[in-house]
């Protein structure tokens, strides 16, 4: 069974996904988490990012690991290096989008998602997950909340994190995330015509997932 939530950033999809995939004994697959990988190798071999050519040679040969650790945590490995950490910064955040509107960058990782897909059930999390990944998923998600909401939350899940932004370059970034993200030409956000639309601005974590559980069951 696919589970598939889709949403802008900072909405809290991975949050819920995480701990439904938890509840469910589901895998769980942060896509964002894949893009994120691929800036970072791009970022690294000091690839400009304006140079679609060789960042789409980079996504072709590129190995991703996923692995949900037993305290519900999700280690990322790129090429066999964890990178769990490394693609949760300012830099990897600032460049996802430019990475991500390739075409043929999606192509490549839109077949891995599939792939990883299949080895059973899973609650996958990301922004074309229910309209191109899995148009067939079993439960379809578009998790939303106000644009102050989702940058309290993301500034807040920084703060945990270490980083010191500021609240209006958080605003600032998923502002700029948002638009690439749902203007893009390839896949862009959108809810599916079958998702269950959920504004969580007043929601609680538990409420949410309680929410969705009901739907599933
Ligand atoms: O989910 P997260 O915010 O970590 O995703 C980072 C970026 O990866 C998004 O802003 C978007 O550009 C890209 N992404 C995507 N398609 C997905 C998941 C993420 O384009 N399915």
């Amino acid at each position: 069974m696919i589970i598939a939530i889709d949403g802008p950033a900072g909405a809290g999809k991975s949050t819920v996904a995480k701990i439904l995939a938890q509840k469910l004994g589901f895998l769980y697959i942060d896509t964002g988490a894949m893009y994120r990988a691929l800036t970072w190798k791009v970022l690294e071999n000091n690839v400009p990012i304006n140079d679609a050519q060789k960042i789409i040679q980079l996504a072709q040969g590129i190995k991703i690991d996923l692995r949900n650790n037993s305290d519900g945590s999700l280690t990322v490995m790129l090429d066999g290096k964890d990178v769990s950490l490394a693609i949760r910064q300012a830099r990897i955040t600032q460049f996802v989008s430019d990475v991500a509107k390739l075409k043929e960058v999606r192509q490549v990782l839109v077949q891995m998602q599939r792939e990883f897909g299949q080895k059973g059930d899973c609650v996958l999390d990301g922004r074309d997950i229910g309209t191109v990944v899995f148009p067939s998923a079993a439960k379809k998600f578009f998790i939303d909340a106000s644009a102050a909401e989702r940058v309290k939350r993301r500034f807040e899940e920084l703060k945990v994190l270490g980083q010191s932004v500021s609240e209006n370059e958080v605003a600032g970034d998923l502002a700029n995330r948002d638009k690439i993200d749902s203007t893009r030409e390839t896949s862009p956000l959108r809810q599916a015509p079958d998702a269950i639309y959920i504004d969580t601005t007043d929601l609680s974590i538990e409420q949410v997932v309680a929410k969705m559980l009901g739907f599933i069951r």
